[in-house]
């Protein structure tokens, strides 16, 4: 029988995370995935700063950014009539505003990009194999039970065909959006699968002369009659700058999924690039369906599930690997420490607490965004007519000099900026405050949002969040407040008076074994603060402190120095603990 102590079952950004963190942290762990290699389309691309400082986290933010297309190559969402005809407007996009260029700045030491998920998973999957984590690959997992001290799980070798178990501590769902794990241990689900059905067709082609005075990711194309429901939109998604190309089409979810033809594949690339000279060769087409479903509970006894497996939502917003990855950067040091007995079990109940909720939002937000594309096919005159014709007269009457034509310009203005929710909406990536057991409350209410909660980054100390990023300096070199954290153990940050704390950090440390690292910064201390940044984030006194937790989420504060600075900070780092 082979054993691991954790058996994760898929090798997508969340499997992949999972083991390369679990790995990192000195967890024994197995990969087990069902195909012969990684993912070899690239769906997700939208990496965001959160992600990043993930990567960075884990010594991979250099190699991230060698294979990905840098923020400035994602600032323009095109809406037109086809890439070669007639444009009907741009939003600035994924930080490119330079309102959001200076916030995205501010939030974070790492860049968002565009990053394809097949070249993304190798560099994780890499860091974890080679860090530890034993992989098998052409493995599918069949089935599991479970009993009080363990998962037994039997997974199927594709190409002997023989099957055979691996016994595990905790077993992972991490196999995706139609995951066997989360059906097998019936997590609760909630909401719809298969609500719109799309076509992904994969393209090499040079599109430079329509695109890169324009440079994006995403040309939203709309023609009416091309497509099922009239309406006809279809999307043109940059895979690498500006010679490979993903097109996403509409099928009819009613019908079963079209058997799509190189002919036909080429005939819908063509009408959305307006233009049938360009030489296009066709490297893939597949079908997959718009979701909109959450588990409302991650886990059952020993089974924890991740990513796709708990949120299954469409592309908008970019979020799902993402989300996927902070899943296992959550569950993966409070794994570790419950396998090392520093921390009780109770301590994993908080991963269901915490990421649930966010899940529901992410699934929200992603179905929200499709339906704001609503108002631009409304100021365009697309949904008053069934009629193919009398929708292209309506899109030709916003030039017209009548009060028609004008009010629908500003409409269509109105409607287009509107899509900054779905492709500038740096709060819904940022803001993440978790409530549970595992952040002791510091008795202070949660701060409301003073601006827009899902455009506007609004960084906090308040228990629960997570810890803000601001330039430091130590020993002449430049440091993030986020690179003092992290990497698998608490810290401990205070400032001039709060030797009580590091005192406290140190007993704390030894009482429970587990690793706090301390740091002081101000003048003279561990960290200078040159900016006075640091300063203004903190929200606590020179002599107060925080206790970041290894995913770099607030987990106690302390406003100002206490004579019970012991007993505080261990009564705090117990709860956490689950002790
Ligand atoms: C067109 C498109 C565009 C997208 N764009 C973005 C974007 O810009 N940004 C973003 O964040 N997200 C985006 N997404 C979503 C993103 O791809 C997913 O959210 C992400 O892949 C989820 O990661 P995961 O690890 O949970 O699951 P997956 O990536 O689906 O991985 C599941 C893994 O489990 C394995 N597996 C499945 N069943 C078994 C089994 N029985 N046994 C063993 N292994 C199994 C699979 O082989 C795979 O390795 C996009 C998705 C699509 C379709």
């Amino acid at each position: 029988m082979i054993e691991t102590d954790v058996l994760i079952v898929g090798s997508g950004p969340a499997g992949s995370s999972m083991a390369a963190l679990l790995s990192t942290y000195g967890v024994n762990n197995t990969l087990v995935t069902k195909y012969r290699w990684l993912s070899d389309t690239p769906r997700a691309h939208i990496t965001n700063q959160r992600t990043m400082e993930v990567m960075r986290d884990l010594g991979l933010e250099q190699q991230c950014m060698l294979y990905a297309t840098g923020q400035k190559l994602m600032g323009n969402n095109v809406f037109c009539t086809s890439l070669a005809g007639e444009e009907l407007g741009r939003v600035a996009t994924w930080g490119n505003h330079p309102h959001s260029f200076a916030r995205h700045r501010l939030a974070s030491p790492c860049e968002m990009n565009d990053l394809p998920q097949n070249l993304l998973e190798p560099i994780v999957f890499g860091a974890a194999c080679g860090r530890g984590t034993r992989a098998r690959l052409s493995t599918e997992y069949v089935s599991h039970v479970q009993d009080e001290t363990g998962v037994t799980a039997t997974v199927r070798d594709r190409m002997s065909g023989e099957s055979y178990p691996i016994r595990a501590k905790y077993l992972i769902g991490a196999d995706g959006g139609n995951s066997q794990v989360a059906a097998d241990v019936g997590l609760p689900m909630q909401g719809k699968m298969g609500v719109a059905g799309s076509i992904n067709i994969i393209i090499e082609a040079d599109l430079s002369k329509y695109v890169a005075h324009r440079p994006s990711v995403l040309y939203w194309v709309l023609q009416p009659g091309s497509n099922v429901g009239g309406i006809g939109m279809g999307v043109v998604r940059m895979v690498r700058p500006w010679k490979e190309w993903l097109i996403i089409w509409g099928y009819d979810i009613n019908q079963p999924a079209p058997e799509v033809s190189e002919e036909f594949a080429k005939s819908v690339v063509y009408a959305l690039i307006g233009e049938q000279t360009v030489p296009v060769k066709v490297k893939s087409v597949s079908t997959w369906t718009v979701n909109h479903m959450h588990a409302q509970e991650y886990s059952r006894g020993r089974v924890f599930c991740m990513g796709d497996a708990c949120h299954r939502h469409p592309p908008s917003n970019g979020l799902g690997s993402n989300t996927s990855i902070q899943d296992a950067y959550n569950l993966a040091w409070k794994m570790a420490l419950v396998l090392k007995g520093k921390a009780t079990p109770k301590l994993l109940q908080s991963y269901n607490a915490e990421r649930a909720p966010i899940g529901k939002q992410v699934v929200d937000r992603a179905n929200k965004s499709i339906s704001e594309f609503g108002p631009i096919f409304e100021a365009l005159g697309l949904l008053s007519t069934t009629d193919p014709k009398l929708m292209k007269a309506n899109m030709e009457s916003r030039k017209e000099a009548t009060p028609l034509g004008a009010e629908r310009r500003q409409k269509l203005r109105e409607a287009i900026a509107y899509k900054v929710y779905e492709f500038d909406a740096h709060g819904v990536e940022m803001n993440h405050r978790y409530r549970s057991d595992a952040v002791a409350p510091d008795g202070t209410p949660e701060p409301a949002f003073a601006i827009d909660a899902e455009l506007f980054h609004q960084p906090t100390t308040w228990p629960g969040a997570h810890l803000p990023h601001v330039w430091l300096e130590k020993d002449h070199k430049q440091l993030s407040s986020l690179d003092i954290a992290g990497k698998g153990r608490f810290t401990l940050i205070t400032s001039i008076g709060g030797e009580g704390w590091i005192e406290a950090a140190k007993r704390a440390s030894a009482d429970t074994g587990v690793e706090i690292a301390t740091v002081t910064i101000g003048p003279g201390c561990d960290a200078e603060d040159p900016f006075g940044e640091w300063a203004k984030a903190r929200e606590i006194a020179d002599d107060g402190c925080l206790l970041v937790r290894p995913d770099t989420y607030i987990g106690f504060r302390a406003h100002s120095g206490s004579p019970t600075a012991s007993a505080d900070l261990a009564a705090a780092l117990n709860s956490i603990l689950g002790k």
